[in-house]
């Protein structure tokens, strides 16, 4: 198996033997679109996260893809057409983890929307972005909007507009992605830190100093090209390549709630006002809904950012305003995570005025940083950062590559053979028998059409228990190497499931630790780990 942790050690000979075309810091969205598109224009790549793929904030945003509406608000047209175009290709290759979402806009007395604004707003949206016919927005009278959501202040509602976001998994997104990367001849280690680097006798990089962060082992990687995909991490690699000067980075943190759909069972994803400008979404997933989110500076551990109190009562309170009836307290939060947006400095501007474009930066030693940017425009991201290093490759060896292609590549778990995921799993679910229909659908959800394996994990080797099957197919498919990984990122129960994780995770952990042969010490560092996220998603209550 290509992807598994077991033959980590063996992933980590070849970053120590091979010389690379192109090493990718960073395995976020970033960075994982970068290693895909650049082992398909004919690149010779790997890539290295310092902790586990998706650690950054490509596990912590709305996980939506967005058409860009808010961008239509500060006026950017240009970005508003290309995350219309690239929402469209996402959902076309990505459809187990890509799905539409009504999306509700109410309008409400003094909020930030008019009638009229909206509907001319919506419209100029769905023609940029090139929305499909059946998923144009339509605008409903104050009645039409309470009928689609009861709950709703009717006090101060005026109408609604109706559009479609698409909701996705931003940490399985990334994994499917890296995944695809591997399947064609990429190479992707996680928990190898790049510490600086190693310059020829022209002064440009030849060598990528890391460390195994599992091992403490120190060891270079010969490449001829480096790109910094670092998210909120990128200055921090500029330093080091002594080349932080001019445009740096910003970093605001967005919090997330987590609460029972039963404590506000909304009908339809909300886009809602807050009362100081801002606005936020609550969107229904499964059994519960999540809202968010804050937009604050930020200047602690980048590491580890957590909701505090402040963060989850702003979020609250909005949420209470805008449907009085519901009363939600901080009792009713089962979970929350925070992420760190990478934006690019703008002397004078607030967090929600600061520009979501991405930028490139070439240093003097050929670093090249890629910043800001977001989720849903990872694709065109990754396209411009490796033309850069097609150019710089062309001219220096002579050398040809193939075209951009990543528009058109199914990415892993995709092939949805052109059903619903309710298709798809009911129809899985009569080969499987054994199987309830909703248990198929949950990894459906997860795994699309790598399901099929995780299920007959389940049936050959765990006597039908899909939680183990689940943790044997992220290990071997997915280089998953802890309990961490598995609830934290590739499955997202800590937080969307948080209330059913105590009992299984001395059965996870003890799973990772005997198939994986880890030692005491490695052991413990994943499970202080886990443990470090586990309760800081509700560390706002201490
Ligand atoms: P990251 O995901 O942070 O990846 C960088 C990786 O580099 C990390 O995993 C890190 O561990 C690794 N790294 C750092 N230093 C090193 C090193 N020295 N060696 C090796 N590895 C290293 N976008 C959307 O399109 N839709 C949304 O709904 C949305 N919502 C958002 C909500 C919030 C609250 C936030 C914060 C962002 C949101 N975004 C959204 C933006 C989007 O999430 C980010 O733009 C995107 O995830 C950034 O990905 P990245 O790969 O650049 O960074």
């Amino acid at each position: 198996m290509k992807f598994s942790a077991k033959n980590r050690t063996q992933y980590i000979q070849q970053l120590k033997n091979d010389t690379f075309d192109l090493v990718v810091i960073g395995g976020g969205i970033t960075g994982a679109g970068i290693a895909l598109d650049a082992i398909t224009r004919g690149l010779k790549v790997a890539l290295i996260e310092k902790q586990d793929f998706a650690f950054g904030t490509s596990s912590r945003s709305t996980k939506l893809i967005h058409g860009g509406l808010r961008y239509l608000k500060q006026l950017e047209f240009g970005i508003v057409m290309e995350v219309g175009r690239e929402r469209t290709i996402l959902y076309n290759n990505a459809p187990h983890i890509v799905l539409p979402e009504k999306m509700l806009l109410p309008i409400i007395k003094k909020g930030s929307l008019g009638k009229s604004s909206t509907s001319l707003g919506l419209f100029v949206y769905d023609t940029l972005a090139g929305v499909k016919r059946k998923e144009r927005r339509y605008m409903l009278n104050a009645k039409q909007t309470l009928t689609q959501q009861p709950l709703l202040n009717n006090d101060i509602l005026l109408g609604g507009g109706m559009y479609v976001e698409y909701r996705s998994d931003d940490a399985r997104l990334t994994i499917e992605v890296l995944k695809s990367a591997i399947e064609k001849g990429a190479l992707a280690v996680n928990y190898v830190q790049s510490n600086g680097f190693k310059l020829n006798s022209n002064k440009q990089i030849s060598e990528v100093i890391v460390s195994d962060t599992l091992t403490d082992e120190l060891f270079n990687i010969k490449t001829k090209k480096v790109i910094n995909a670092a998210g909120p991490w990128v200055d921090n690699l500029r330093k080091v390549d002594k080349s932080l000067k001019g445009k740096r980075l910003h970093l605001t943190k967005g919090v997330h709630l987590v609460v029972p759909k039963e404590r506000i069972p909304i009908q339809h994803s909300t886009y809602f006002d807050v009362q100081d400008g801002r606005m936020i979404f609550a969107i229904p997933r499964g059994e519960i809904v999540y809202l968010g989110t804050t937009d604050t500076n930020y200047n602690a551990d980048t590491n580890y950012p957590f909701a505090d109190k402040k963060d989850v009562q702003y979020i609250l309170d909005a949420t209470n305003y805008m449907f009085p009836s519901i009363n939600l307290t901080t009792e009713d939060v089962i979970s929350t995570w925070a992420g760190l947006r990478p934006l690019i400095h703008e002397d004078g501007k607030s967090p929600s005025d600061l520009s979501r474009k991405d930028e490139i930066f070439i240093s003097d030693t050929n670093l090249i940083s890629i910043a800001g940017g977001k989720l849903t425009g990872f694709r065109k991201m990754a396209q411009r950062a490796v033309n850069v290093v097609c150019r710089q490759l062309k001219q220096e060896e002579n050398r040809k590559f193939n075209a951009c292609s990543t528009a058109k590549i199914q990415l892993s778990g995709g092939n949805l053979e052109n059903k619903s995921l309710k298709e798809y799993a009911r129809n899985l679910q009569t080969q499987y028998k054994s199987f309830d229909v909703d248990d198929v659908l949950a990894l459906v959800e997860k795994y699309g059409s790598n399901t099929t394996i995780v299920l007959n994990y389940a049936n050959e080797k765990f006597n039908g228990d899909t939680l183990l099957a689940e943790a044997y197919y992220c290990m071997h498919h997915e280089l998953t190497n802890s309990i961490g990984d598995f609830f934290i990122r590739r499955t997202g129960r800590v937080y969307f499931d948080r209330n059913s994780l105590a009992e299984n995770i001395d059965k996870i952990h003890s799973f990772f630790t005997e198939e994986l042969g880890h030692d005491k010490a490695t052991a413990n560092l994943f499970l202080d780990e886990f443990k470090k996220e586990y309760e800081g998603v509700v560390s706002f209550r201490n």
